[in-house]
């Protein structure tokens, strides 16, 4: 059997706990938690079942284990069929302190059975969180320590047997595996939110039509950019973009048409502006233009060519047409972002009055 069979046979085994939960939903890793701790212990107990039965010859340790994995199975069958999680964590944790309890009680400190408590605190502590853990876990350690205390005149030597090299090494690597499976899912959970952060973070700033910035992002990289402006001593304009009759272009050709042609004039706006330009909707069918280091007369350069690309364009509706009106302002010492806007926003009710499909400078105020 290679190893890829192997592991497409651990991943689409009959363990495997189908849910509805998506992978930001902190259950979906609880789950994929307990059915790694429900596989490796179905595993164990039920490798102990045999090894204790034929190797090492302890029946009544075998009919314990037996009984785990029984239980173990049960509460598998239980979480697949009811998602019960919280009921399935606690039965989990339970049959482990139980069987821990039998188990330690008739073995009797042979053969290094003590090492398998170290898995108490870990299971528990990965199932039923820090406080649930915490105490049963001190419980749990503490009847142990008063159970070696009890029985410490008829303690028995620790000699190294078979036995016992299988306690140490299973135990140990049962805790290696538990840990890693742990540690695996929560890398992958945090590495997912990271991910999911980082989509919400550019949702957040990105107009869902168009996928330019939204108004809010252009307001607050307006500010950034005439501070960064002011220090720095760079020019600095602002162009807001209307286009012409969209209200007879949306009655003509349906809403629908209006959006896919904002769409393409959005392509068109990204295609005229450089790579330091802050591009984006500044609402309905207007956008803005924030361009650092342009001057006057740069910022109508950029709004012409715009506005005669935009005019020469062939839409994807053939007899399509569109065209511009582009108001402009650049920076003055004494410009806020509220009186810049406004002077472009004068601008642009300039060439509206002008009869449309033109550009027009905002008063200075210096
Ligand atoms: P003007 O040349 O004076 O700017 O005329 P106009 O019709 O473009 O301006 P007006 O402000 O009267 O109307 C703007 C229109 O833009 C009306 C509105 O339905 C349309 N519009 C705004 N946002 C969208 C949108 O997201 N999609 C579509 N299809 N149309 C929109
Ligand atoms: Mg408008
Ligand atoms: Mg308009």
């Amino acid at each position: 059997m290679s190893w890829q069979t192997l592991r497409t046979l651990v991943h689409k085994g009959w363990w495997v706990i189908h849910h509805p939960f998506e992978r930001q939903d902190p259950r979906y890793w609880r789950v994929q938690l307990m059915q790694s701790l429900l596989f490796i212990l179905q595993v164990y107990s039920g490798a102990f079942v045999v090894l204790n039965l034929t190797l090492f010859g302890y029946f009544d340790i075998a009919i314990a284990n037996l009984c785990v994995f029984v239980a173990i199975l049960s509460i598998q069958i239980d979480l697949r069929k009811n998602l019960n999680l919280e009921r399935s964590a606690i039965l989990l944790t339970g049959t482990i302190v139980v069987f821990m309890a039998v188990y330690l009680a008739i073995a009797q400190g042979r053969n290094y059975s003590f090492i398998w408590l170290s898995l108490i605190p870990t299971i528990s502590f990965f199932l039923l969180g820090i406080r649930r853990g915490l105490y049963i876990s001190a419980c749990s350690l503490t009847a142990a320590i008063v159970f070696i205390v009890v029985f410490s005149p008829d303690w028995p030597s620790y000699e190294l047997n078979m036995p016992s090299y299988f306690n140490i090494a299973l135990s140990l690597f049962a805790l290696l595996t538990i840990s890693r499976h742990y540690e695996k899912s929560r890398t992958e959970a945090f590495a997912f939110l990271a991910k999911r952060n980082q989509e919400l973070e550019i949702l957040a700033v990105t107009d869902p039509l168009t996928q330019l910035f939204n108004r809010s992002h252009l307001d607050a990289m307006l500010e950034i950019e005439i501070r960064r402006a002011k220090r720095d001593s760079f020019d600095l304009s602002v162009l807001i973009i209307d286009a012409d009759q969209f209200k007879t272009l949306n009655d003509s050709y349906g809403h629908l048409v209006g959006d896919e042609v904002l769409v393409e004039l959005s392509g068109l706006l990204q295609n005229s502006t450089r790579a330091t330009d802050v591009l984006g909707r500044w609402g309905g069918e207007e956008f803005l233009i924030i361009a650092p280091k342009t001057d006057q007369d740069g910022a109508v350069e950029l709004a012409e060519k715009i506005r005669v690309a935009v005019g020469r364009h062939r839409f994807t509706h053939d007899d399509l047409h569109l065209t511009l009106s582009i108001g402009s302002a650049t920076l003055s010492p004494n410009d806020t972002p509220v009186s810049i806007i406004q002077r472009a926003d004068e601008g642009l009710y300039q060439a509206k009055h002008d009869g449309r499909n033109c550009t027009r400078l905002g008063k200075s105020t210096a």
